[in-house]
Order: C-alpha cells, then structure tokens, then sequence
C-alpha cells in the first residue's frame, strides 16, 4: 500500500490512523456483528456513537453548557439559507463580512430572506486579506453578523475574533475548525461542513447557543429548523450516520495527539515551512497580505502561468496530487488540514526548490 500526499481543498486527506481503524471495523463493530452504516440511528450502538462524538467535540472546543452541537446534512452551503431563516428572529436585516468567493455565496443566499448589509469588504484589492475590526461598519438592529472564518478558496483567515457587542456573530468556520483553539463562548452560531478538516462529506456541524434557537421564520422546513433538530438529538430524520462516526473517530484522535493546542503547534509548523518557502523564493508568490495568511488553504501562483501545468505534472510525479488553484482564482493551493503530515509539507517544500532551480 502507498498513500500519497493529498493537498485537496475538500473533500481531503483524512488521518491514517481514523481510516485504518473504521476499516479495522467495517464488518464488525466492536462485537455488534455490523458495520456502522447497517446500524439504525436508533438502535443502541449508534447512539452511543452520536453521543460520544459529541462529547469528544464539546471536550475538544470546550463547548458551553448553553451550546447546542447539531450534526446536520446539506453542507455549508445550506447553512447559507438556514442561518438567515432561524437567526432573524424576526428582524428584516443582517451584517455580512465580504471577504472572498464563499461570503460571498453566503450573501447571495441570505438576499432572500432578508435586506444583507455588506458591513465590510476585501474586494478592494482581490480579497487578499481580512478588513480590520475598525473598518466594520455593524448595525445594531441586524439580526446576526456573519463571516467567513477562513476562506478556502483565497486563503485569508481570521486571526482574531470580531466583537459585535449584542448582535450575535457567526462563523462558516468549514476549513478550519478544530486547526486550533477557538473561544465558542463568543460566537452566536458556528457551522462547518465536515469534509474539510473534520470527516467525510455529508456532515454539517453546527455549533448554537441554545437563546438564539426556536424562532425560525415561518415556512422552515422542519429539518432545517436548529431548535427542532436539537430536541431531536440531530435525529429529526435519519443523520449521516457514517460520516458521524468517522468525525467522531477523528475527534478521539486529536484527543490522543493532545487536543487542539497541540494541533495549533502542528499546523503553525506546516505553515511557517511553507510560507518561508515561497517568501524566500523569486519564483513562486502567495498574494495574501502576510498577517492575514491562512494556515489551512495556500494558494500562491508560479512566476511563468504558462509552467503551472508541468508544475502539476512534477509534483504527481513526486507523489503529491490536487495542489491546482480554484477555478475562480488559478494558480496553485495546497490545502495542509490537521491531517497532512508535517512530511508531505516538507516533500512540498523541496519540490518547490527543485522546481524554481530548473526553471526560474
Ligand atoms: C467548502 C466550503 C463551503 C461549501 O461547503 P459544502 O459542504 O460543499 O456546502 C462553504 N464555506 C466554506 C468556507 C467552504 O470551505
């Protein structure tokens, strides 16, 4: 068996570790005589499953008590509508932070349900980078303030929490939640679509705090209502079953490499690496304003466009495969989540050299 190093954006490398134990597992779990996917949602053994992987998730983020943790289907991209649709409370606006290809999606769902207001914007100079708290225009009678967190496409994360006084803020958090520490506590609402750092396709996890929840607008569908999904358990209708136990599999494992402090060391490892690399090359370029880089999705672009696809070629070559850039934007990116070893940025790193040294 070889594995290779995968630098997708999502769905991405998972640890080797998780998927040789869901393998050990998959006819067999823990003596019940089936494999999880058989299992009904209802039985016993999936809910032990669903209720450790919460518990592990809340002990990972330290999660308050007045937090409900829902494990939804329909991506991020659903949560684009879900969110205006519960969050407004009866409000008629919202802030929203533009910052990149996914806010921007984001409020392009919310327009029908509300009156968005762009509270700040990056696209000034080609959302390369995350506009200062001063520069946020907020509204106090907006229903919530949303960003993006991390964007994946143009690599600009957040380093730092925006304060929003009263009006509850919320994060698509989708690539990098649990890349490191996080204070839930400031947060009205958090979701990621777990197929970037978390688990595979399928799961959504949203992270509420409990007053928001149970005045979604009428019409809402009832799966997509966040109070009638947590008094269900997230098992309204039939959860994705699979994709939780993987994610909780996941969770166990950055438990046993020492939690999310430890995997902030490591990423911040892989990151600096990377970043020096092309800081320190005439070569290759990464267009995001140094402060505002993101750990998780580096996008940088060749000095010759033209050479992008022997660039590609090599590095397959070399056992590294989807660092091509988004559609909308070029170039290349290496997605380097929890679970790309510090060793697949290193090879990265020595192809960079390599490659600049034949061609620049
Ligand atoms: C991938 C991604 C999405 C879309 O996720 P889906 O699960 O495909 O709906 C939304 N926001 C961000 C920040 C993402 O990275």
């Amino acid at each position: 068996m070889s594995r290779i190093y995968n630098f997708s954006a999502g769905p991405a490398v998972l640890p080797e570790e998780v998927l040789a134990r869901a393998g050990d597992e998959m006819l067999d779990w823990h003596g019940s005589g089936m494999s999880v996917m058989e299992m009904s949602h209802r039985g016993k053994e999936f809910i032990a499953i669903a209720e450790e992987a919460e518990r592990d998730l809340r002990e990972l983020l330290a999660i308050p008590a007045h937090y409900k943790v829902l494990f939804l289907q329909g991506g991020a991209r659903l949560q684009f509508a879900q969110v205006p649709m519960n969050l407004l409370r009866g409000k008629a606006k919202a802030d929203y932070v533009l910052t990149g290809e996914w806010s921007k999606l984001a409020i392009k769902e919310a327009q029908a349900y509300c009156e968005v207001r762009v509270a700040a914007s990056s696209e000034d100079r080609g959302f390369t980078y995350a506009p200062a708290q001063e520069a946020w225009k907020l509204s106090a009678d907006a229903g919530y303030v949303h960003y993006c967190s991390n964007e994946t496409i143009g690599g600009v994360e957040f380093h730092w929490i925006p304060d929003t006084g009263a009006v509850p803020l919320v994060a698509d958090a989708s690539s990098h939640l649990l890349s490191r520490p996080l204070d839930v506590s400031r947060f009205g609402l958090i979701y990621a679509g777990a197929q970037k750092n978390i688990g595979p396709a399928g799961l959504t996890i949203v992270i509420v705090r409990e007053d928001l929840i149970g005045r979604a607008q009428k019409g809402t569908p009832s799966v997509m209502d966040y109070k009638l999904q947590a008094d269900a358990g997230s098992m309204l209708n039939t959860p994705a079953t699979y994709s939780i136990y993987v994610a909780g599999l996941v969770f166990k494992w950055l438990k046993r490499l020492g939690g999310l402090t430890e995997m902030e060391r490591r990423n911040l490892a892989k990151a600096r690496l990377l970043y020096e690399a092309l800081d320190a090359s005439r070569f290759f370029r990464s267009p995001v304003e140094p402060r505002d880089r993101s750990r998780m999705n580096v996008p940088f672009t060749l000095a010759e466009p033209k050479l992008d696809d022997a660039f590609l070629k090599g590095a397959k070559e070399r056992g590294m495969v989807q660092l091509k850039g988004h559609r909308t934007v070029g170039g290349m990116r290496a997605s380097i989540y929890n679970a790309m070893p510090l060793e697949g940025v290193e090879r990265l790193v020595e192809y960079l050299r390599e490659f600049e040294a034949r061609h620049a």
